[in-house]
């Protein structure tokens, strides 16, 4: 056989596994593989206390020359109920506690409502430092530190995630659409390739809102209720 036929050969079978790979993977009867480089398995190997060390010396993004804490988030490692905000505002950063300023004692106030203490539930932000002047965080930060939060989701477990807010919402959600029409609804978690088991979202007003416009409480309780009733028939 000359080496022409013999690339041509090898070339066929190459073809030829390539073409029943890929009907496996599309039959599941296989896997797909694990692309460590997509944000879903970053830090794959870190558990929550070396994630939360490796966060505290970030430097991926232009947020840490400002900051004075890194917030990590706070709460029970193995939380049925996580709350996911958008970014640490000034007493987070001077405390490097989420949720301690004004939103914050709000949403004490309404995870007291549902039973729970703050220690009893996860309670995290997307970004983990300061945008200064409590800027919207910008697309590349959410993109850098959005791997953060899903290593923390994919350790934690929890059953449901309450979004606060279009960010945390958008970014779980992989979607567009805004906080008012995805809010009330459980929603599926569309980065949820790490777990067996993956939480629901529901994603609902930011609690910074609710002081802009109390009369959206209600639908915010509403959508805890949801919330308390699905984690009961747990
Ligand atoms: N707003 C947030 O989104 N997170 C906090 O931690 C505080 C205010």
């Amino acid at each position: 056989m000359d080496s022409n036929s013999l690339r041509e050969e090898y070339l066929n079978i190459v073809a030829t596994v390539r073409e029943h790979v890929s009907e496996q993977l599309e039959f599941g009867f296989l896997e797909a593989e694990i692309n460590e480089s997509e944000p879903e398995y970053q830090y794959a190997d870190l558990d929550l206390p070396a994630l939360n060390a490796d966060a505290q010396s970030c430097v991926k993004c232009g947020l840490h020359a400002e900051r004075n804490s890194v917030v990590f988030g706070v709460g029970n490692p193995n939380a049925d109920l996580m709350f996911v905000g958008e970014a640490p505002g000034a007493d987070e950063d001077k405390q490097g506690e989420p949720f301690v300023g004004r939103a914050g004692k709000l949403l004490t106030d309404i995870i007291k409502a549902m039973h729970y203490t703050r220690e009893d539930v996860y309670i995290a932000n997307l970004l983990k430092c300061r945008p200064p002047g409590n800027r919207n965080p910008a697309p590349d930060e959410v993109e850098t530190c959005s791997p953060y939060l899903l290593r923390q989701i994919a350790l934690i477990q929890p059953k449901v995630i309450v979004a606060l807010g279009s960010f945390a919402a958008k970014t779980l959600l992989e979607t567009k659409t805004g906080i008012t029409a995805l809010r009330g609804n459980f929603q599926k978690f569309a980065l949820a390739k790490q777990s067996e088991n993956p939480p629901v979202i529901m994603p609902t007003y930011h609690p910074a809102y609710l002081l802009r416009n109390p009369n959206a409480k209600r639908e915010v309780w509403e959508d805890m209720q949801q919330v308390m009733e699905l984690l009961k028939g747990n």
